[in-house]
């Protein structure tokens, strides 16, 4: 199939998987053909399933209002969503600013922590990923998206993550702030032992720094809770939430703590950021996440995911691990024959670096296709390895 022209007249960046698509509903996209989306069409964006009616409904009657305001006027779904996200968050969050990305809300989060502490050093995780604009592009670990950009990004110092001793060496009063993703999604469903956060937040403070909170993947159930951070007990200073908030459309949502004054009139700001339409999705997501149950699904199907994945016991599985709908599995192969392979069989899923399958699939995945996705991996699998048992490089 030949590259559409957003392909071979863009900037190269995206890899091209041969298909388009044009509908989704619940867990499955179609070009031609029916896909099961685990993630690979969606990025997490799809917590409450593509085409969702609640979400589109929402969508058409906003969109037969005003389709742009700027946050210099007040809007109605705007203040409501302000208002449910804060519900969201818990007592301690109190300010909330409105983007359009998850690397825009991580940018706003960094760009209010050196405001309000005067500094401007960064600390953040081996294995994290917090976006690719210069700011979060900092904190964001893997030499892949930073080297080439190492000249405008200043020294951020990485911690292993999960290690409490080599954090606390890396902390001093030079740090504004600690990002840290609860469970590293693009660093392949990773968590940290119990009690890191709190320890994160505990000694962050000890030094005057601020804790950022990247949920911009872990949040809106696809952790098995609201947020990851409701699991752990801890007040962040800030969290970032985008992806899952509005269903697919440009969203992203920086929160504050109480305590925080937020940034200086003209400090800031966006022109789309907080769009009335895609405000109004976002409530309708936060009403389907709640009425459905999903962050009680993310964790029933996620065990279920995990399980029989587990349980296929193959050769080349060498860990499967994840939190919710956010798991992913450590292969003895390159991932990528894997993944052609469940695309080809109907599946789509999506990597985590060079060697871990990852998915992510909607939250409203039923039973029968975690079974479906489980079995497609196994077959894609035996493929993988009687391709490499051939001496065929996969
Ligand atoms: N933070 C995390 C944890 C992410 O997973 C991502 C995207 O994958 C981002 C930030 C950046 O989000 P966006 O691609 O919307 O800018």
């Amino acid at each position: 199939m030949s590259a559409p022209p957003e392909v071979t007249h863009g900037f190269g960046v995206f890899p091209h998987r041969g298909l388009t698509l044009v509908r989704g509903r619940a867990c499955t996209v179609w070009d031609d053909q029916a896909y099961l989306d685990a993630g690979g069409a969606s990025y997490a964006t799809m917590n409450v399933g593509h085409g969702h009616p609640r979400v589109m409904d929402a969508i058409r009657q906003a969109s037969e209002g005003l389709t742009h305001a700027s946050q210099a006027f007040g809007q109605p779904a705007r203040s409501q969503l302000v208002e449910a996200l804060l519900d969201l968050a818990g007592p301690w969050a109190h300010r909330v600013f409105l983007s359009n990305s998850g690397t825009e809300a991580v940018e706003c989060a960094i760009k209010t922590a050196m405001h309000a502490t005067g500094r401007s050093e960064l600390v953040a995780f081996e294995g994290g990923f917090h976006g690719r604009t210069l700011g979060a592009l900092a904190a964001t670990h893997a030499p892949r998206y930073r080297a080439p950009f190492q000249a405008r990004l200043g020294e951020t110092r990485f911690a292993p993550y999960g290690e409490v001793q080599a954090l606390t060496e890396r902390l001093d009063e030079q740090v504004a702030a600690v990002l840290i993703e609860p469970v590293q999604g693009e660093g392949g469903a990773r968590r940290p032992p119990q009690g890191f956060l709190a320890e994160v937040v505990e000694r962050a403070h000890e030094v005057g720094a601020l804790v950022v909170v990247d949920e911009v993947q872990t949040g809106l159930g696809r952790c098995g809770e609201p947020l990851a951070i409701h699991g752990e007990g801890v007040q962040p200073d800030l969290v970032c939430l985008a992806k899952s908030l509005a269903a697919g459309l440009p969203l992203g949502a920086t929160v504050a703590h109480e305590r925080l004054e937020g940034l200086a009139r003209g400090l800031h700001g966006t022109t789309f950021g907080g769009n009335p339409v895609a405000c109004q999705a976002a409530l309708a997501v936060l009403d389907v996440l709640d009425a459905e149950g999903l962050a009680d699904r993310a964790r029933t199907h996620g065990e279920q995911l995990v399980q029989g994945l587990e349980a296929l016991g193959h050769d080349l599985l060498r860990d499967v691990r994840g939190q919710g709908l956010l798991v992913a599995a450590d292969l003895g192969v390159r991932a990528t024959p894997v993944l052609q392979a469940l695309q080809a069989r109907g599946v789509l899923a999506l990597p985590a670096g060079q060697g871990t399958l990852r998915f992510l699939p909607p939250l409203v995945i039923q039973e029968d296709e975690v079974a479906r996705l489980i079995q497609e991996t196994g077959a894609a699998l035996d493929q993988v390895a009687q391709r490499y048992a051939r001496g065929v490089s996969a």
